[in-house]
Protein backbone atom coordinates (compact mmCIF):
# COMPACT_ATOMS: atom_id res chain seq x y z
CA UNK A 1 0.00 0.00 0.00
CA UNK A 2 2.36 2.42 -1.29
CA UNK A 3 0.83 5.63 -2.38
CA UNK A 4 1.15 9.21 -2.99
CA UNK A 5 -0.03 10.83 0.21
CA UNK A 6 -2.45 13.66 -0.50
CA UNK A 7 -4.95 15.37 1.77
CA UNK A 8 -8.19 13.54 2.49
CA UNK A 9 -10.61 14.64 4.67
CA UNK A 10 -11.00 11.46 7.60
CA UNK A 11 -14.23 8.61 6.84
CA UNK A 12 -17.52 10.22 8.48
CA UNK A 13 -18.35 7.23 10.36
CA UNK A 14 -21.24 9.06 12.03
CA UNK A 15 -23.23 9.22 9.10
CA UNK A 16 -21.12 7.89 6.05
CA UNK A 17 -22.09 4.92 4.23
CA UNK A 18 -20.09 2.70 2.73
CA UNK A 19 -20.26 3.12 -1.34
CA UNK A 20 -18.81 1.89 -4.19
CA UNK A 21 -15.23 3.34 -4.20
CA UNK A 22 -14.92 1.62 -0.89
CA UNK A 23 -14.11 -1.75 -2.80
CA UNK A 24 -12.01 -0.07 -5.58
CA UNK A 25 -8.58 -1.04 -4.56
CA UNK A 26 -7.55 1.99 -4.45
CA UNK A 27 -7.71 5.17 -1.97
CA UNK A 28 -11.29 5.46 -0.46
CA UNK A 29 -10.35 1.54 0.31
CA UNK A 30 -6.68 2.21 2.11
CA UNK A 31 -9.18 4.41 3.76
CA UNK A 32 -11.43 1.84 5.34
CA UNK A 33 -8.52 -0.09 6.07
CA UNK A 34 -7.05 2.37 7.91
CA UNK A 35 -9.66 3.49 9.49
CA UNK A 36 -12.01 1.34 10.24
CA UNK A 37 -9.85 -2.58 10.15
CA UNK A 38 -6.30 -1.69 11.14
CA UNK A 39 -7.60 -0.17 14.79
CA UNK A 40 -10.50 -2.46 15.19
CA UNK A 41 -7.66 -5.51 14.79
CA UNK A 42 -4.35 -4.22 15.63
CA UNK A 43 -1.62 -6.38 15.46
CA UNK A 44 1.91 -6.45 13.58
CA UNK A 45 0.78 -8.79 11.16
CA UNK A 46 -1.77 -6.51 9.88
CA UNK A 47 -0.07 -3.71 10.22
CA UNK A 48 2.28 -4.48 7.61
CA UNK A 49 -0.38 -4.42 4.85
CA UNK A 50 0.96 -6.54 2.69
CA UNK A 51 -0.60 -8.92 0.75
CA UNK A 52 -0.18 -12.06 2.85
CA UNK A 53 0.71 -12.53 6.54
CA UNK A 54 4.05 -14.26 7.60
CA UNK A 55 3.58 -16.58 10.44
CA UNK A 56 5.80 -18.81 12.38
CA UNK A 57 5.03 -21.81 11.88
CA UNK A 58 4.14 -24.08 15.17
CA UNK A 59 6.21 -27.33 15.48
CA UNK A 60 3.06 -29.65 16.01
CA UNK A 61 -0.04 -30.07 13.52
CA UNK A 62 -1.97 -27.33 12.21
CA UNK A 63 -6.12 -27.19 12.22
CA UNK A 64 -7.33 -25.25 9.07
CA UNK A 65 -11.22 -24.59 9.36
CA UNK A 66 -13.33 -21.87 7.20
CA UNK A 67 -16.55 -20.39 7.78
CA UNK A 68 -19.16 -17.88 5.96
CA UNK A 69 -21.23 -15.62 8.29
CA UNK A 70 -24.53 -14.18 6.93
CA UNK A 71 -26.87 -13.84 9.98
CA UNK A 72 -29.70 -11.36 9.91
CA UNK A 73 -30.15 -9.55 11.77
CA UNK A 74 -26.50 -8.48 11.78
CA UNK A 75 -27.13 -7.20 15.57
CA UNK A 76 -29.06 -9.80 18.15
CA UNK A 77 -29.45 -10.23 21.64
CA UNK A 78 -26.62 -11.79 23.15
CA UNK A 79 -24.36 -10.56 20.12
CA UNK A 80 -23.81 -9.38 16.67
CA UNK A 81 -22.16 -10.91 13.37
CA UNK A 82 -18.54 -10.07 14.40
CA UNK A 83 -18.05 -11.62 17.54
CA UNK A 84 -20.07 -14.60 16.03
CA UNK A 85 -17.74 -14.79 13.29
CA UNK A 86 -14.44 -14.86 15.67
CA UNK A 87 -16.56 -17.38 17.94
CA UNK A 88 -17.33 -19.92 15.59
CA UNK A 89 -13.91 -20.23 13.93
CA UNK A 90 -12.42 -20.30 17.69
CA UNK A 91 -14.81 -23.29 18.51
CA UNK A 92 -14.24 -25.46 15.02
CA UNK A 93 -11.01 -25.22 15.99
CA UNK A 94 -11.42 -26.22 19.61
CA UNK A 95 -13.61 -29.23 19.19
CA UNK A 96 -10.88 -30.44 17.25
CA UNK A 97 -8.54 -29.72 20.49
CA UNK A 98 -6.62 -26.82 18.82
CA UNK A 99 -4.95 -23.91 20.52
CA UNK A 100 -6.90 -21.21 17.97
CA UNK A 101 -3.79 -18.63 16.46
CA UNK A 102 -4.74 -16.59 14.27
CA UNK A 103 -7.80 -15.85 11.59
CA UNK A 104 -8.16 -14.37 8.08
CA UNK A 105 -11.27 -12.22 7.45
CA UNK A 106 -12.94 -11.60 3.88
CA UNK A 107 -16.03 -8.74 4.14
CA UNK A 108 -18.10 -8.05 1.27
CA UNK A 109 -20.00 -4.79 2.30
CA UNK A 110 -23.41 -3.59 0.51
CA UNK A 111 -23.01 -0.37 -1.30
CA UNK A 112 -25.13 2.17 1.21
CA UNK A 113 -24.11 -0.01 4.18
CA UNK A 114 -23.10 3.00 7.00
CA UNK A 115 -19.56 2.99 7.91
CA UNK A 116 -20.91 3.16 12.17
CA UNK A 117 -22.36 -0.32 11.85
CA UNK A 118 -19.27 -1.80 9.91
CA UNK A 119 -17.43 -0.03 12.56
CA UNK A 120 -19.20 -1.68 15.13
CA UNK A 121 -19.03 -4.91 13.61
CA UNK A 122 -15.09 -4.57 13.18
CA UNK A 123 -14.73 -3.44 16.67
CA UNK A 124 -16.65 -6.37 18.40
CA UNK A 125 -14.92 -8.93 16.19
CA UNK A 126 -11.33 -6.87 17.34
CA UNK A 127 -12.60 -7.20 21.10
CA UNK A 128 -14.27 -11.07 20.46
CA UNK A 129 -10.83 -11.81 19.20
CA UNK A 130 -8.35 -10.34 21.28
CA UNK A 131 -10.38 -12.14 24.20
CA UNK A 132 -9.66 -15.25 22.40
CA UNK A 133 -6.18 -14.72 22.27
CA UNK A 134 -6.05 -14.79 18.66
CA UNK A 135 -5.08 -12.33 16.01
CA UNK A 136 -6.86 -11.59 12.50
CA UNK A 137 -3.76 -11.13 10.74
CA UNK A 138 -4.89 -10.55 6.81
CA UNK A 139 -7.94 -9.90 5.09
CA UNK A 140 -10.10 -8.65 2.08
CA UNK A 141 -13.06 -6.45 1.52
CA UNK A 142 -15.34 -5.94 -1.37
CA UNK A 143 -17.96 -4.05 -1.87
CA UNK A 144 -21.33 -5.24 -4.40
CA UNK A 145 -24.10 -2.77 -5.81
CA UNK A 146 -26.72 -1.90 -3.50
CA UNK A 147 -29.51 -5.31 -3.39
CA UNK A 148 -26.93 -7.71 -4.32
CA UNK A 149 -26.03 -8.09 -0.94
CA UNK A 150 -27.43 -7.98 2.83
CA UNK A 151 -25.51 -5.36 4.73
CA UNK A 152 -22.30 -7.47 5.31
CA UNK A 153 -21.38 -10.68 4.95
CA UNK A 154 -17.87 -11.78 6.89
CA UNK A 155 -16.18 -15.40 5.97
CA UNK A 156 -13.13 -16.22 8.53
CA UNK A 157 -10.69 -18.73 8.11
CA UNK A 158 -9.06 -19.61 11.64
CA UNK A 159 -5.57 -21.90 12.16
CA UNK A 160 -4.75 -23.46 15.21
CA UNK A 161 -2.33 -25.86 16.70
CA UNK A 162 -2.66 -29.40 17.26
CA UNK A 163 -0.91 -30.87 20.20
CA UNK A 164 1.17 -33.84 19.39
CA UNK A 165 -0.53 -37.38 20.54
CA UNK A 166 -4.11 -35.43 20.19
CA UNK A 167 -6.90 -37.36 17.90
CA UNK A 168 -10.23 -36.73 18.43
CA UNK A 169 -13.15 -37.81 15.70
CA UNK A 170 -16.10 -39.50 15.14
CA UNK A 171 -14.51 -42.72 14.27
CA UNK A 172 -13.08 -43.02 17.95
CA UNK A 173 -16.70 -43.56 19.05
CA UNK A 174 -17.66 -46.91 20.50
CA UNK A 175 -20.84 -48.48 21.98
CA UNK A 176 -21.25 -47.53 25.49
CA UNK A 177 -19.67 -43.86 25.20
CA UNK A 178 -21.39 -41.37 26.96
CA UNK A 179 -22.78 -37.77 25.23
CA UNK A 180 -22.28 -34.96 27.23
CA UNK A 181 -23.61 -31.62 26.21
CA UNK A 182 -22.19 -28.25 27.91
CA UNK A 183 -25.09 -26.24 28.57
CA UNK A 184 -28.72 -25.59 27.46
CA UNK A 185 -29.43 -25.67 23.56
CA UNK A 186 -31.42 -23.56 21.60
CA UNK A 187 -30.42 -20.01 22.62
CA UNK A 188 -28.62 -18.65 19.91
CA UNK A 189 -31.75 -19.55 17.06
CA UNK A 190 -34.74 -18.10 19.91
CA UNK A 191 -32.82 -14.74 20.03
CA UNK A 192 -32.36 -14.26 16.68
CA UNK A 193 -35.56 -15.64 15.52
CA UNK A 194 -37.60 -13.80 18.00
CA UNK A 195 -35.53 -10.58 16.92
CA UNK A 196 -36.52 -11.12 13.51
CA UNK A 197 -39.96 -11.73 14.32
CA UNK A 198 -40.46 -9.18 16.87
CA UNK A 199 -41.67 -11.63 19.42
CA UNK A 200 -40.64 -10.58 23.35
CA UNK A 201 -40.74 -13.10 26.32
CA UNK A 202 -41.40 -12.93 29.84
CA UNK A 203 -37.03 -13.61 30.32
CA UNK A 204 -35.55 -12.22 27.16
CA UNK A 205 -33.58 -14.96 25.55
CA UNK A 206 -30.12 -13.57 24.18
CA UNK A 207 -27.44 -15.93 22.11
CA UNK A 208 -24.65 -17.97 24.08
CA UNK A 209 -22.08 -16.77 20.86
CA UNK A 210 -19.13 -17.31 23.09
CA UNK A 211 -15.69 -18.94 22.69
CA UNK A 212 -15.07 -22.57 23.57
CA UNK A 213 -10.96 -22.85 23.61
CA UNK A 214 -10.90 -22.67 27.69
CA UNK A 215 -13.54 -24.91 28.09
CA UNK A 216 -12.22 -27.48 25.79
CA UNK A 217 -8.89 -27.07 26.99
CA UNK A 218 -9.96 -27.41 30.95
CA UNK A 219 -12.17 -31.06 29.16
CA UNK A 220 -8.68 -32.14 27.95
CA UNK A 221 -6.81 -31.82 31.11
CA UNK A 222 -9.38 -33.93 33.07
CA UNK A 223 -10.54 -36.62 30.45
CA UNK A 224 -6.87 -38.28 30.80
CA UNK A 225 -6.86 -39.05 26.84
CA UNK A 226 -10.84 -40.46 27.32
CA UNK A 227 -12.45 -37.68 25.00
CA UNK A 228 -13.12 -39.32 21.86
CA UNK A 229 -14.73 -36.80 19.83
CA UNK A 230 -15.91 -33.22 20.50
CA UNK A 231 -18.34 -30.63 17.98
CA UNK A 232 -20.24 -27.51 18.43
CA UNK A 233 -23.99 -27.66 18.03
CA UNK A 234 -24.37 -25.07 15.65
CA UNK A 235 -26.54 -24.86 12.51
CA UNK A 236 -29.16 -27.68 12.97
CA UNK A 237 -28.67 -27.69 16.44
CA UNK A 238 -28.10 -31.39 18.28
CA UNK A 239 -29.29 -33.26 16.34
CA UNK A 240 -27.62 -32.58 13.61
CA UNK A 241 -24.30 -33.47 15.22
CA UNK A 242 -25.62 -36.53 16.56
CA UNK A 243 -26.65 -37.40 13.31
CA UNK A 244 -23.14 -36.96 11.87
CA UNK A 245 -21.61 -38.91 14.77
CA UNK A 246 -23.77 -41.43 14.17
CA UNK A 247 -23.09 -41.85 10.39
CA UNK A 248 -19.72 -41.24 10.82
CA UNK A 249 -19.02 -43.85 13.61
CA UNK A 250 -21.33 -46.57 12.23
CA UNK A 251 -23.43 -46.78 15.16
CA UNK A 252 -26.60 -45.42 16.99
CA UNK A 253 -27.31 -43.09 19.78
CA UNK A 254 -29.77 -42.83 22.81
CA UNK A 255 -30.44 -39.79 24.23
CA UNK A 256 -32.13 -38.82 27.10
CA UNK A 257 -35.03 -36.10 26.60
CA UNK A 258 -35.42 -35.38 30.59
CA UNK A 259 -31.41 -34.71 30.65
CA UNK A 260 -31.58 -32.27 27.89
CA UNK A 261 -31.04 -29.21 29.35
CA UNK A 262 -33.35 -26.15 27.79
CA UNK A 263 -34.41 -22.86 29.65
CA UNK A 264 -37.74 -22.61 30.14
CA UNK A 265 -37.59 -19.72 27.66
CA UNK A 266 -36.67 -21.43 24.84
CA UNK A 267 -38.98 -24.03 25.50
CA UNK A 268 -42.26 -21.56 25.49
CA UNK A 269 -40.58 -20.00 22.04
CA UNK A 270 -40.46 -23.17 20.60
CA UNK A 271 -43.76 -24.49 21.41
CA UNK A 272 -45.17 -21.41 20.08
CA UNK A 273 -43.04 -21.52 16.89
CA UNK A 274 -43.58 -24.82 16.19
CA UNK A 275 -40.33 -26.15 16.46
CA UNK A 276 -37.58 -28.65 18.48
CA UNK A 277 -35.02 -27.21 20.40
CA UNK A 278 -33.17 -29.87 19.43
CA UNK A 279 -32.68 -28.68 15.39
CA UNK A 280 -32.03 -24.98 17.46
CA UNK A 281 -28.87 -23.73 16.41
CA UNK A 282 -26.50 -23.08 19.02
CA UNK A 283 -23.06 -20.81 19.36
CA UNK A 284 -21.53 -21.75 22.26
CA UNK A 285 -22.44 -25.63 23.12
CA UNK A 286 -20.43 -28.39 21.92
CA UNK A 287 -21.24 -32.25 22.48
CA UNK A 288 -18.85 -34.30 23.82
CA UNK A 289 -18.29 -37.98 23.59
CA UNK A 290 -16.24 -39.57 26.21
CA UNK A 291 -15.38 -43.09 27.47
CA UNK A 292 -17.39 -44.22 30.10
CA UNK A 293 -14.46 -44.72 32.43
CA UNK A 294 -13.69 -41.06 31.71
CA UNK A 295 -17.27 -39.18 31.23
CA UNK A 296 -17.51 -38.23 35.32
CA UNK A 297 -14.39 -36.80 35.29
CA UNK A 298 -15.04 -34.53 31.95
CA UNK A 299 -18.31 -33.81 33.28
CA UNK A 300 -16.96 -32.27 36.45
CA UNK A 301 -14.07 -30.30 34.79
CA UNK A 302 -17.26 -28.86 32.93
CA UNK A 303 -19.10 -28.13 35.23
CA UNK A 304 -16.62 -26.45 36.80
CA UNK A 305 -15.81 -23.97 34.02
CA UNK A 306 -18.22 -20.49 33.33
CA UNK A 307 -19.32 -21.97 29.94
CA UNK A 308 -19.87 -25.74 31.45
CA UNK A 309 -21.89 -24.78 34.64
CA UNK A 310 -25.29 -26.81 33.10
CA UNK A 311 -23.53 -29.28 31.53
CA UNK A 312 -24.86 -33.13 31.23
CA UNK A 313 -24.65 -36.66 30.62
CA UNK A 314 -27.61 -37.15 27.89
CA UNK A 315 -27.56 -40.20 26.28
CA UNK A 316 -25.11 -43.19 24.86
CA UNK A 317 -23.31 -44.29 22.19
CA UNK A 318 -25.20 -48.04 21.32
CA UNK A 319 -25.20 -50.48 18.16
CA UNK A 320 -26.61 -49.76 15.41
CA UNK A 321 -26.58 -51.04 11.64
CA UNK A 322 -29.56 -47.96 11.20
CA UNK A 323 -27.44 -45.82 12.56
CA UNK A 324 -30.63 -44.24 13.94
CA UNK A 325 -30.62 -41.07 17.25
CA UNK A 326 -33.48 -42.13 19.20
CA UNK A 327 -34.76 -39.78 21.87
CA UNK A 328 -36.24 -41.35 24.88
CA UNK A 329 -38.90 -39.03 26.26
CA UNK A 330 -40.64 -38.35 29.56
CA UNK A 331 -43.57 -39.88 28.81
CA UNK A 332 -41.60 -43.58 28.20
CA UNK A 333 -41.93 -43.83 24.67
CA UNK A 334 -39.16 -43.18 22.31
CA UNK A 335 -38.65 -41.53 18.34
CA UNK A 336 -36.09 -41.29 16.07
CA UNK A 337 -34.30 -38.13 15.54
CA UNK A 338 -34.04 -37.54 12.38
CA UNK A 339 -31.75 -35.04 9.84
CA UNK A 340 -33.26 -31.52 9.63
CA UNK A 341 -35.35 -32.01 6.31
CA UNK A 342 -35.29 -28.36 4.71
CA UNK A 343 -34.27 -25.30 6.39
CA UNK A 344 -36.10 -24.38 9.72
CA UNK A 345 -34.79 -21.81 10.64
CA UNK A 346 -32.52 -19.79 7.33
CA UNK A 347 -29.18 -17.55 8.08
CA UNK A 348 -28.83 -18.02 11.74
CA UNK A 349 -25.38 -17.82 11.53
MG1 LIG B 1 -18.63 -26.80 14.05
Amino acid sequence: MNQQRSYRPRLDIRAGRIDMTHGSGGRATAQLFEEIFLPAFANPHLERTEDQAVLPAPACRLAVTTDGHVVTPLFFPGGDIGSLSIHGTVNDLAVGGARPLHIAAGFVIEEGFPLADLKRIADSMGEAARRCGVSVVTGDTKVVERGKADGVFITTTGIGEVPDGLDLGAHRIRPGDRVILSGPIGDHGIAILSRRENLTFDAPVESDSAPLHGLVSTMLAAAGGGIRAMRDATRGGLAAIMNEYAQAAELGFRLDEDAIPVRPAVNAACELLGIDPLYVANEGKLACVAAPEAADAVLAAMRGHPLGAEAAIVGEAVADPHRFVRLETSFGGGRVVDWLSGDQLPRIC
